[in-house]
C-alpha cells in the first residue's frame, strides 16, 4: 500500500525511495484497519507500506511487488490519458480501498489490479459496493491472468457494457494495459500504453478436424464429461468420436460456459434429437447448463441463451430442424460416424 495515515490523521502518499527515507522513524497507521503499519523502502520494489502484524482485507493485496509496481504503472497511464489520478482511495462506507481511481469530466473509474486469487463471492460483494457508491469499476487482470485464451480464470472476470460488449481488461503492470473485446470466433484487442492504442485480433477459432480429434484424445484419456457422453451416444448407438460434423459449426467460443461448446451441442442431440421440441423442453435443457458462478459480473442466463440461439441457427440453416407452433421439429437426423476415421474422411 502506498497510502497511511500519520499521528495528525492526515494521509501521505509514498511517491519515491528519497521521500521514503526523509519519513523513516515516523509512525503511521493503515488508513483502514487504524493498526500500524511501517515504511519497507528496498531497491526493487517501490517503497511502500505494510502492515506490522498481518494486513487487514482491505490492504491484503496491496502488499505484493506486481501489485505495487502495477497500481503505479495504471496511475501514470491515467494521467496521461487525461485523467485525474488518487491512489487508494479508502471509501469508508463501504469499507472498501480503490487501487486505483481515475477521473474526469463528472466520470468516475475504479481500477482494481487483481493479482491474486480472488473468490467469487468477494469479486460480487466488491463490485456492489462500488455500484452503491454509483462508481464504475474495472476488473484489470494482472500477469497471473494473461494468457492468449482466456478460460475458466478470466472468465470469472468477464464483464458486459455497451461499449464494449463482453469484455476482458489485462495489464502486466508494466507496459499495457489491454482490453480484450469478445466477438464469435475470436477478440479485438485494444492495447494502452507509451504509444497511441493498437487494437489487433487474436483468434479463437480452432479447425474442425483439430475439435473432432480432440474428441478422440478425450476419450482415450477419460476425460469425465467425455465419458458420461459416450455412455449416452452409446446407448443410442453411436460412438462420440463420430458426433456429427454439425457440432463444429460456426461456435461462439464464449467464455465462462460450464463445457465446450461442442459438449453441450451433443448432450442437446442426444437428449432432445428424437422427439419433436417443445419450448418448455428446449429452455429446459438450456436453463439446465447454467453456473452462475462461473461469469458472477454477468448474467450466465444470458450467455446460455446466446449459445442456444446459435446452435438452433446452425440446425435450422442445415434444415434439420423447423419451427412449428409449440416449439421444433426434425426434419431430418444429422449423420452419425461409426468413428473419428470415417468422420475424418466424411470431411474430404
Ligand atoms: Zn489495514
Amino acid at each position: 500500500m502506498f497510502v497511511a495515515m500519520n499521528p495528525s490523521a492526515q494521509l501521505v502518499t509514498l511517491v519515491a525511495h528519497e521521500q521514503a527515507a526523509k519519513l523513516r522513524g515516523q509512525k503511521f497507521v493503515c488508513p483502514a484497519c487504524r493498526r500500524p503499519v511501517r515504511i519497507k523502502n528496498g531497491a526493487v520494489i517501490p517503497a511502500h507500506f505494510a502492515h506490522i502484524g498481518p494486513a487487514c482485507q482491505a490492504a491484503s493485496e496491496g502488499e505484493s511487488a506486481d501489485h505495487l509496481q502495477g497500481n503505479l504503472w495504471l496511475a501514470a497511464l491515467g494521467r496521461q490519458l487525461g485523467y485525474q489520478v488518487t491512489l487508494e482511495t479508502y471509501y469508508a462506507a463501504i469499507k472498501q480501498r480503490a487501487d486505483v481511481v481515475w477521473q474526469r469530466a463528472g466520470q468516475t473509474l475504479v481500477l482494481e489490479f487483481q493479482c491474486s486469487p480472488l473468490n467469487p463471492e468477494r469479486l460480487v460483494t466488491r463490485t456492489r459496493g462500488y455500484h452503491q457508491l454509483g462508481v464504475t469499476v474495472v476488473w484489470v487482470l494482472g500477469p497471473r491472468y494473461y494468457s492468449k485464451r482466456p478460460g475458466t480464470m478470466q472468465a470469472r472476470f468477464l464483464q458486459y457494457s455497451p461499449r464494449y460488449g463482453y469484455h476482458l481488461w489485462f495489464s502486466d503492470g508494466r507496459e499495457f494495459l489491454e482490453v480484450w473485446q469478445w466477438e464469435a470466433q475470436g477478440y479485438r484487442v485494444t492495447r494502452y500504453g507509451s504509444k497511441r492504442p493498437v487494437t489487433r485480433v487474436i483468434g479463437t477459432g480452432r479447425a474442425k478436424a483439430n475439435v473432432a480429434r480432440l474428441i478422440q484424445n478425450q476419450l482415450h484419456y477419460r476425460e469425465p464429461n467425455a465419458l458420461t457422453l459416450q455412455a449416452l451416444a452409446y446407448q443410442q448407438g453411436h460412438h462420440l468420436a463420430g458426433a456429427p460434423w454439425l457440432i463444429h459449426e460456426r461456435p461462439l467460443s464464449l467464455i465462462g460456459i460450464k463445457a465446450p461448446e461442442w459438449q453441450l451441442r451433443v448432450k442437446f442431440l442426444l437428449t432432445l434429437g428424437q422427439t419433436d421440441i417443445s419450448r418448455e423442453k428446449f429452455i429446459a435443457f438450456w436453463a439446465a447448463q447454467r453456473v452462475p458462478v462461473l461469469t458472477p459480473l454477468v448474467s450466465q442466463t444470458t450467455l446460455i441463451k446466446l449459445v442456444a440461439a446459435r446452435w438452433l441457427e446452425v440446425l435450422e440453416d442445415a434444415q434439420l430442424l423447423v419451427a412449428t407452433n409449440t416449439g421444433w421439429q426434425w426434419r431430418a437426423v444429422p449423420v452419425w460416424y461409426p468413428d473419428l476415421i470415417s468422420k475424418l474422411n466424411a470431411l474430404r
